[in-house]
């Protein structure tokens, strides 16, 4: 087993390592400055200006307002509370439209609520992963609470086009919230602009730590907590707030806004060199999701005839960490709800592997698993190709 050093990491997309800037900002608030930001003494208002100044930079990052900014526990809570507050506040629409390929935060509640009277319908998308924005349109009723559609998808990094979701879902006079768990720090986003009303992230994506997260709340859309209790938030998230995280992701939000461009040209220069170079070198490796509309970072690649799960396991030995395209559930390898909803069979699915590229990744480390993965590959197929 490598030391955690030698351990080359192309995982972002679930989860990234905390960048070491926004530990420093963190550690007065784990160790000296642990007063209650809602206390009446001057302890507890230092505190409270460092999480003011955390609704700031990711109201920076997103373009919108610090008091639009409600820090949640993680990305999950804050799809869970945009999708809850608008069935809340409109009581007699009982409709959800959503997609094939959203992350389960979104999918699941959509399964818990169908079980409460209310009805969903799932848009599909297409091979690419693309949306058809004509059957979303079709799919919105007068009975129609929300429209939920993520920015960028994890597993294959495909972008929808929100804008025009967006303006659709004006049109229709529906609450529309975005999922950009993915999107956040790896593409420029610009709130003030778009009529968005409700927008996830999560702090473990952008080298924050894990436990934090935020929601958009747009200033006029109307909001119903998920999670009652004190005044926090502006009454919008009750609970003590997790200080420390906050903070951090506050730091982690200017870090990305200030560096945004030119990471992104760096990630998508690595990212483009390890696919390039890989398809021109081993046969038979197919990309899933549209080149043309990928997050910079995601290359999620089906190596036809070997099982993902094989490849994974020889690259983890050798100190690589990559995703499979499938999941375990309850001991049994399922093909990922993402690829199936992309219409590939299961045998696509199941060889498919997510490589996921971030700010500390490098030239020397993309080398490193060009020179392992084709080796890999070559053998799995080898071996199985060769009669028991
Ligand atoms: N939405 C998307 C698109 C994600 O990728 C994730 C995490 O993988 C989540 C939501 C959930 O975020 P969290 O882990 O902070 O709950």
């Amino acid at each position: 087993m490598p030391a955690d050093s030698e351990v080359i990491y192309l995982d972002n997309n679930s989860s990234t390592r905390i960048d070491p800037a926004v530990l420093e900002e963190m550690m007065p608030f784990l160790t000296s400055r642990y007063g209650n930001p809602s206390g009446s003494h001057r302890f507890g208002a230092q505190v409270k200006e460092a999480t003011n100044l955390a609704h700031e930079r990711v109201a920076n990052l997103l373009g919108c307002q610090p008091n639009e900014v409600v820090f949640t526990s993680c990305g999950t809570e804050s799809d869970n509370s945009a999708l809850h507050s608008a069935l809340q506040m409109s009581p007699e629409r009982k409709h959800i439209v959503t997609t094939s390929v959203e992350h389960n935060a979104v999918l699941n509640y959509c399964e818990a609520v169908v079980r409460r009277d209310c009805e969903v319908t799932v848009v599909p998308v297409d091979e690419q992963g693309g949306l058809d924005l004509a059957e979303l349109e079709r799919a919105i009723r007068p009975e129609t609470a929300v429209v939920s559609v993520m920015w960028a998808n994890n597993e294959t990094g495909v972008i929808n086009p929100v804008e025009e979701i967006a303006q659709i879902c004006k049109r229709k006079g529906v609450f529309f919230h975005t999922d950009a768990v993915q999107a956040v720090g790896k593409m420029a986003i610009d709130l003030e602009s778009l009529p968005i009303h409700f927008l996830s992230l999560s702090g473990h994506k952008l080298h924050a730590p894990k436990g934090v997260g935020a929601l958009y709340v747009n200033r006029k859309a109307r909001f119903q907590p998920l999670i009652v209790g004190g005044p926090q938030e502006g009454g919008r998230r009750a609970g003590t707030d997790n200080v420390a995280s906050i903070v951090g992701l506050g730091k982690a939000a200017e870090i990305a806004f200030e560096t945004l461009e030119e990471e992104n040209s760096s990630v998508r220069a690595l990212c483009n060199r390890f696919e390039k170079t890989l398809l021109a070198e081993l046969e038979d490796v197919l990309v899933n999701g549209d080149p043309s509309a990928r997050l910079p970072n995601t290359s999620n690649l089906a190596f036809t005839g070997v099982d993902a799960q094989a490849i994974l396991l020889k690259l983890d030995q050798e100190g690589i960490c990559c995703s499979l395209g499938s999941s375990c559930t309850t001991g049994s390898v399922q093909p990922s709800h993402v690829l199936r909803a992309m219409h590939f069979p299961d045998e696509r699915a199941r060889s498919s592997l997510r490589f996921s590229f971030g700010r500390f990744n490098t030239e020397a480390e993309v080398d490193k698993v060009l020179e392992i993965l084709p080796r890999v590959v070559r053998k799995l197929r080898q071996l199985s190709a060769t009669p028991a």
